[in-house]
């Protein structure tokens, strides 16, 4: 196996199990006796040292500032059967926080360095699991991941992979990066003649990993949206960047009057449609428009129409740390637009899924939009990402989610 020897006292940070090691903290590289190249090869496994050898963790190599991604400290080898026990250890987990259930099938399963495995997501919709890998070094061990995960997880039949927008851009990369890698009914190679219901808090949801966003369902907003259900009774609620439409349902089962779930995907809201057709089937207070968020805000405006309940949980504006200013413009103006709109004595969930925008800066640009608009408003709520997508408490950077509810008077 390559060895990564690092120089005097860059050990530091791993040995407080952070899981990254820079490339500038790098001394030497030793190669295998395999290697024509004079670099390892991106997605190798290699083994990491301290300067006076001692030995600190193997994980993935990658081209890049973050030369290496342990998977395992203290080792210099990994065991047989890693990938079994990480899935099974992820598996207790969400065993333990209840959310495996008759009427909840859907949750995350392992979330990157936040389950102490880098570079790898995976969600679970009902039978299918699907993998989603962020590095190289996940790529190439795939085959194992989905073994492991339809060997653990009693529910699983079909693993699905969904690689093709996560993988680093510029690396060579061999084989399939989407495409079903374990399969118990054959129709599904097609993504026809299925229906994918998942179950989440007993509602169904039909989930498209095949064309859908990201793997096909956002699981994160799972414990937001039962707060929505709390309060959403006797309500006009307005569902902006509603995706499947998973806060309007849970609004619908809350009692709403009325429910408007606006996407700018024409795909998205075919499903909302037939999300609530499903769970609904009676439901005449739901109405699911095609458009974009800020010119639908500026229009109803127009039209004078005016909500109790807004929701608004717009997609990562800042990708970057350099898009940062634009971002929270873009937060705050889009705010600015729904406060605006709330009667008085409405409430607004607001959501930033950028990890580059922090909560400071988020609250910032919240508190920007109700001064903007000239209404008095208040912090109810601080919300967050939920319990199956864990903060490794040594890398913070995976924290990402953040929301607000406000009272607006
Ligand atoms: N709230 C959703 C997840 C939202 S993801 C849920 O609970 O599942 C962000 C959504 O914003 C995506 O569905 C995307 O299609 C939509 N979107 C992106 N830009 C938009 C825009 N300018 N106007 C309206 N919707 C937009």
């Amino acid at each position: 196996m390559t060895t990564i020897i690092l120089k005097p006292h860059k050990e530091e940070s791993l040995k407080r199990f952070h899981p990254w090691v820079f490339s500038g903290a790098i001394a030497r590289v030793v190669l295998d006796a395999s290697h024509k190249a004079a670099e390892p090869e991106e997605g190798e496994i290699v083994c990491v040292q301290s300067s006076s050898n001692e030995v600190l963790g193997v994980g993935h190599w990658q081209i890049g500032s973050i030369a290496v991604r342990i998977l395992e400290f203290g080792v210099s080898e990994l065991p047989a059967d890693y990938w079994a026990q990480r899935i099974r250890a992820a598996y207790r987990v969400r065993e333990t926080l209840g959310l495996i259930r008759p009427d909840n099938n859907t949750f995350r399963l392992i979330h990157g360095e936040g389950d102490f495995v880098p570079g790898l997501i995976i969600d679970v919709y009902a039978d299918t699991a699907v993998i989603q890998a962020h590095s190289v070094g996940i790529h190439c061990c795939r085959a194992e991941i989905a073994k492991a995960v339809a060997k653990e997880v009693p529910q699983v039949k079909n693993v699905y992979y969904k690689s093709d927008d996560t993988l680093p851009f510029k690396a060579a990369i061999e084989g399939e990066k989407v495409g079903y890698i374990i399969m118990a009914n054959g129709e599904r190679a097609n993504g026809e003649g299925d229906e994918f219901w998942s179950k989440e808090n007993g509602l169904a949801f039909r989930i498209d990993w095949l064309r859908g966003q990201k793997t096909g369902f956002f699981i994160d907003q799972r414990e937001n949206r039962a707060l929505v259900e709390r309060y959403a009774a006797g309500k006009d609620v307005l569902n902006m960047f509603c995706y499947t439409g998973g806060f309007s349902l849970y609004a619908l089962r809350g009692g709403a009057k009325s429910v408007d779930s606006v996407d700018v995907s024409q795909k998205a809201i075919d499903l909302v449609n037939a999300n609530v057709e499903h769970n609904f089937p009676k439901a005449k207070n739901h109405t699911a428009v095609t458009a974009d968020a800020f010119d639908y805000l500026s229009e109803q405006r127009a039209a004078g129409r005016q909500f109790d309940l807004i929701i608004l949980d717009p997609p990562a504006f800042a990708k970057h740390r350099d898009a940062i200013k634009n971002a929270l413009r873009g937060y705050q103006r889009i705010n600015a637009k729904a406060i605006e709109m709330i009667r008085p004595g409405g409430i607004l969930f607001t959501f930033s899924c950028s990890q580059a925008v922090d909560k400071e800066a988020f609250r910032l640009a919240v508190f920007s939009a109700a001064a903007q608009v000239g209404r008095k408003v208040r912090i109810l709520h601080q919300l967050h990402q939920p319990q199956d997508h864990p903060i490794n408490i040594y890398h913070p950077e995976g924290e990402y989610l953040k929301g607000l509810v406000v009272y607006v008077e």
